[in-house]
Order: structure tokens, then sequence, then C-alpha cells
């Protein structure tokens, strides 16, 4: 089985009276080590995906499984538990927290959901602020430092735990193009090194082509899915 697996997922939000089908009938499979990117329109459905694998929300209809275990079962406090040892995220706008550091930052779900002793969270927080490049930065506030400096330090926050699963919703969106390019290499040589899974989400034609595996969403349904052979 892969590490991801959604059968006849439907999502359906209430907004008022009015019933928005934000999935269709999903059928998805991603393997494990695989760098995987969901890619649409706004409005598309890769939020609402992305959140559903994460264990943010929960399917109308069908299955979601993760790590082989079937997550839509999940009560929250099982949800938060499994997203903790699993799971980590990259959001689009980066999300540190501004009275933390850089090194409080991804220090932080350390902290949260795994209780490391503190010699060994020094050791982990150091080595992916080293591995991301951002040890020279690590005193600094979120707000002392450029946007793709706060997108390497979010990726070193995602990697911290050690998930097996790294979900990241349009990470690219507030970066100019070189930034861009800077993180989806970072987080490629995190999944070569590691062996950790990305899924990433975009909308971007020049970003998708460093994907490995692509699947197109449309209005909720997933139209395609491409393999690349990008020499990687
Ligand atoms: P994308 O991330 O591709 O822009 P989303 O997953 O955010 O797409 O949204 C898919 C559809 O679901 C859109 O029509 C959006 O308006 C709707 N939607 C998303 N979240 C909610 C919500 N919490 N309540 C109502 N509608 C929502
Ligand atoms: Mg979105």
């Amino acid at each position: 089985m892969s590490l991801i697996e959604l059968k006849g997922v439907d999502k359906t939000y209430l907004m008022g009276e009015t019933k928005v089908h934000a999935l269709k009938n999903v059928q998805l499979e991603v393997d494990e080590q695989s760098f995987t990117a969901f890619v649409g329109p706004s409005g598309s459905g890769k939020t609402t995906l992305l959140n559903l694998i994460g264990c943010l929300d929960k399917p109308s209809n069908g299955s979601v499984f993760v790590n082989r275990v079937k997550v839509n079962d999940f009560s929250n406090k099982e949800a938060a538990l499994f997203r903790g040892k699993n799971i980590g995220f990259i959001f689009q706008t980066f999300n540190l927290l501004p009275v933390l550091t850089v090194y409080e930052n991804v220090e932080y779900p350390l902290f949260m959901v795994q209780n490391v002793p503190e010699k060994k969270r020094d050791e982990r927080v150091m080595k992916y602020l080293d591995a991301v490049g951002m040890t020279d930065q690590k005193d600094k506030y979120p707000s002392e430092i450029s946007g793709g400096q706060n997108q390497r330090a979010a990726v070193a926050r995602a990697l911290v735990t050690d998930p097996k699963l790294v979900l990241a919703d349009e990470p690219t969106a507030n970066l100019d193009h070189e930034n861009a390019f800077k993180i989806i290499e970072l987080m490629k040589q995190m999944q070569r090194d590691l062996g950790t899974t990305f899924i990433f989400s975009t909308h971007d034609p020049k970003i998708v082509k460093e994907a490995k595996i692509i699947f197109n969403l449309e209005d909720g349904k997933i139209i395609n899915k491409e393999i690349l052979s990008n020499g990687n």
C-alpha cells in the first residue's frame, strides 16, 4: 500500500444553505519518499485535499489512509497526536511565531508534541538549521529576516520532528522566483537525503516542473496524473 491512499473522497462545505462541493470522488495514491505536487487554479480543492491528508479536516464521504492508518476515524485528540508524530506542515504565509526567534520557532514542535529532552532538542534544532542554511540567523526574529529566510526556517520547523510526510500548501506563493526555486530545491534535497515524502500545492507552472509526480485538479476533481522524468 502507498503512504497515502484516498478512496472515493468527497468534501462538501455548507455556506449558509448552499452546498460547496470542494472535492468530488477523489481517488489518489502517493508513494513513500516521493516528491509530489497538487496543481490547479484557485478554488480547485488543493488546500482541502492537503487538510484531509494532514488530518486537519475530515471527508464527507470516503476514506483517507496515511501510513496504512485510516485517519478519518480519528478523534480530534488522536488526529493531533498522529500529526505530531508523522506530519510536518509548511504554509504559504510561513506562519512562524513572531515573538519567538528562528531557533525557538524550530524548537517549538519538539516541546509541543514530542517532549524531547533539552540536549537532544538542541542537537536536532541545530542540525535542521544547518540543513536549511539558517544557522547564522538563528537568534533573529521573523520580522528581521527576508521572506525566503522565513520560509527556510519554516522548512526546518516542519522537518525537526523527523516526520514521514511534509505537506506544503503553496509554499512559494509569497516568494520571488529565485527564492521560490531555492525552497523547492531545498525540499527536494531533504526528500533525497532524509527520505521524507513531500507533497506541495502550487499554481505556478514554472514550479510545477520541479515535481516528479503531478496531480492536476480542476473543480474538485483530479483530472490527471503526470510522471515527470526531470533528471533527478
Ligand atoms: P484551493 O486551495 O485550490 O484554492 P480550496 O480547497 O481552498 O481550493 O477550496 C475549494 C472549494 O471549497 C472552493 O470553492 C472554496 O471556496 C470552498 N471552500 C474551501 N474551504 C471552505 C470552507 N471552510 N467553507 C466553505 N467553502 C469552502
Ligand atoms: Mg489553497
